[in-house]
């Protein structure tokens, strides 16, 4: 009995625990494990307290002679809860956070050991970094890479089977203080947004606190059962399967989207939700996805910076509570063919903290107006950095599949708002329409008001009421890195815009004065727009009719980073140095991805495939032989084993110019290899697996050693 027979006679021993927990989500529990304002209350002195509060707020710069209290008071909190460890919590440029965990442990007097934290570890720690990507910002004989603390988000404790780790959020950064992570790009951005912003509050003579983007990231995932993901080497090392043939029912008869949540799947959500909760992960929704055994699980929407934390944090815990629960989570783009796969969400507006939405639609709004248009004007001027800024291998699985966006970039607004944009585009004033009631013909229910747009599940980056929906962003994808370039591009959209709209800002009537430069960008910017069917064929031709860019393969898009255009709209966000480095690192990961992949091709090929179709082959030999000896002459029998003998030499054939192929790429530097794999060793890939794939629907299912789709999606 192959390993594969072994699990699925095995997998429904397997019990979800639970039952015995009751009320996990009980809201006290909220945010009992990061060091918030409350806790600050108790563990510092006021003084440092409200120190910290400014420095949050972005008013003021940390005083480092606070340091040792703030250290001492992490610590205090910290041990009472039993933390044993501290850590600066990161995110390097891999898409995951890092950590790296010293013990409270010091030799106090008498060579006693005691437990000390003190605000030189606190402020700075010094991982040797020259093991996570850089992108030739730094050498491995300058390895050096420091991470700091980072106080505009809350230090927290980590659970895992070694304990409790007190966990603080810090930034990455390079000796010569170039940035190696994901967050210092945000947190520039996020300067630069909130500058732009107050220009435009101070142009429209409105006074509303301080402002921030905010974001509410939709996160999908599916989650496999643990040993069968165990025996799918691609599972393990890939993230997704490179071979697997289509089950006969996949997502056709659309039953799994928000039908109820299977047990297991609520007992290992139950735990995720407890945890986040304690984390103050603030989780709203969880349902079914349209593919079997895919979810979603989406947040109150909250600042950028704590969003882009919790989403990192979240997706942690999903990977470590699937492991307790005998499954394993998934967040790569498209984990299986041909059914959808998973994207990010990132619902994006911005606010101030006095809870207003600038991206509440009001019509005779100057501040909205001059809003949507920087949007629109960034969006269609920065086409193609967007493209960039979600572009990896594992997108372009899903990127212009049925459940993606295509790879052209347009822009979504809603009946009513696009049709106002037109007509100010036009030099026209809009006409207000009044609100739509929604009649269902039932005495007893009240009538709804009808949403001012439809929902335009096609798009790129569809507005979606009083956000922005950005659709295209990858499910395993950091968020940090495409809300930094959305914020920075609409800020310097702002700020161009309001250099043209400064010498008028004394008008009495200030929005009509302005209409004629809101128009004339509004007018630039219409190609973008699009309302209608994004996945349609006539798309694709309308689009390139506009001139609107269609990088259709990620590797294609990584150079928009360096664009002139994209450099100067990057400022202060990136520096040049930063851009090449991301760059850089782009076309590494990409290559690399597409190599293990490739690797893994071959191994399961030759090592797993190979002998099992060679040995159905033997059998079936073996009894046509037998047969014959007595008699029995069947043609159409013999048919079918040399219809599995040509498929088998076929891939033969593919997996040997694969290695060719492979095997030139050897001397080449990261772009050039990622040329190679994305133009020729890609179809060639995709020629292997088809080959694998019909050979799986025709091998003896008992000596099939892979787990099947139907194994992994549906038990
Ligand atoms: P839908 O279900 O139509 O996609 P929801 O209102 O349920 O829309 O919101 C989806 C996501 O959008 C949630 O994660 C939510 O937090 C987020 N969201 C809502 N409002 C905002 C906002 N102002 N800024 C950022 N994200 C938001
Ligand atoms: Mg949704």
């Amino acid at each position: 009995m192959n390993g594969r027979m072994e699990i699925l006679r095995s997998i429904g021993k397997y019990l979800p625990k639970g039952g015995e927990k009751k009320a996990l989500r009980e809201i006290q529990h909220f945010g009992s494990r990061i060091f918030d304002s409350l806790a600050e209350e108790q563990f510092l002195p006021k003084k440092v307290a409200q120190h910290l509060a400014e420095v949050r707020a972005g008013q003021v710069r940390f005083d480092s002679s606070h340091a040792d209290a703030v250290a001492e008071g992490f610590r205090a909190w910290a041990t009472k809860a039993g933390a044993t460890h501290y850590s600066h919590w990161f995110q390097p440029l891999t898409h995951t956070s890092a950590q790296k965990h010293d013990s409270f442990l010091a030799w106090g007097g008498h060579g006693r050991a005691i437990e000390q934290f003190r605000g030189k570890e606190l402020l700075l720690g010094e991982p040797d970094a020259s093991s996570l990507p850089s992108g030739g910002l730094r050498v491995t004989h300058q390895a050096r890479g420091y991470t700091a603390w980072d106080p505009s988000s809350f230090p927290f404790l980590w659970e895992s089977a070694e304990g409790l780790t007190l966990c603080i959020p810090a930034v990455f950064y390079s000796w010569k203080g170039e940035a190696l992570d994901h967050k210092i790009p945000l947190l520039r951005s996020e300067q630069k947004i909130q500058a732009a912003l107050q220009r435009l509050l101070s142009f429209c003579h409105i006074d509303d606190g301080i402002s921030f983007s905010t974001l509410g990231p939709e996160q999908e995932y599916f989650l496999v059962d643990g040993s069968l993901y165990s025996l799918r080497p691609d599972l393990l090392l890939a993230g997704r399967t490179v071979f697997g043939a289509k089950p006969p029912k996949g997502q056709e008869l659309e039953d799994h989207y928000f039908a109820a949540l299977k047990e297991r799947v609520m007992a290992y959500l139950r735990d995720v939700e407890e945890a986040a909760f304690a984390l103050g992960i603030p989780l709203k929704t969880r349902h079914n996805e349209v593919a079997p055994a895919q979810h979603e699980i989406a947040p109150l929407f909250e600042k950028s910076i704590l969003a882009c934390d919790h989403n990192l944090l979240l997706m942690e815990l999903m990977r470590a509570f699937a492991a307790k629960h005998h499954l394993a989570c998934l967040f790569h783009e498209k984990p299986f063919a041909k059914i959808n796969g998973s994207g990010k969400h990132c619902n994006w507006s911005l606010g101030t903290n006095r809870g207003m939405n600038f991206l509440n639609p009001k019509e005779d709004s100057l501040l909205f107006l001059t809003l949507l248009t920087a949007i629109l004007r960034a969006v269609h001027e920065h086409a193609g950095l967007l493209r960039a800024s979600i572009a990896s291998a594992g997108n372009d699985h899903r990127l212009g599949g049925s459940e993606a966006p295509p790879t052209i970039l347009s822009v979504f607004l809603g009946d009513s708002l696009e049709e106002l944009v037109r007509n100010l585009a036009e030099g026209k004033t809009a006409s207000s329409s009044e609100a739509r009631r929604i009649d269902l013909g039932l005495q007893n229910l009240p009538l709804y008001e009808a949403d001012s747009s439809d929902r335009n599940r096609t798009s790129f980056f569809a507005f979606t009421g009083n956000k922005f929906e950005f659709r295209a962003v990858g499910a395993s994808a950091a968020c940090a890195f495409p809300v930094a370039i959305i914020n920075s591009i609409v800020a310097d959209s702002l700020e161009l815009l309001l250099d043209e709209l400064d010498p008028i800002r004394e008008r009495q009537n200030l929005l009509e004065a302005s209409l004629p430069i809101l128009s004339k960008h509004l007018k630039h910017a219409l190609p973008i727009l699009f309302s209608g069917n994004n996945y349609s064929k006539e798309w694709q031709e309308e689009a390139a009719s506009r001139n609107l860019p269609n990088i259709r393969y990620s590797f294609h898009s990584f150079g928009e980073l360096s664009e002139k255009k994209s450099i100067r709209a990057l400022e202060e966000v990136f520096t040049e140095h930063e851009l090449e480095s991301r760059l850089e690192i782009l076309y590494e990961q990409y290559a690399k991805t597409l190599q293990i992949e490739v690797g893994l091709m071959l191994e399961m090929f030759q090592t797993q495939i190979l002998p099992a179709v060679q040995k159905d082959i033997g059998q079936r030999s073996t009894s046509l032989g037998k047969a014959q000896q007595v008699g029995v002459q069947s043609s159409s029998q013999l048919e079918q084993v040399e219809q599995m003998s040509s498929l088998l030499d076929q891939a033969i054939r593919v997996s040997r110019e694969l290695i060719h192929l492979r095997d030139q790429t050897q001397e080449l530097g990261w772009e050039a290899k990622g040329k190679v794999f994305c133009e020729l060793i890609s179809p060639k890939m995709h020629e292997l697996r088809t080959s694998v794939d019909t050979l799986e629907t025709l091998v003896d299912d008992a000596l099939w050693p892979l787990p099947k789709y139907r194994e992994m999606l549906f038990l």
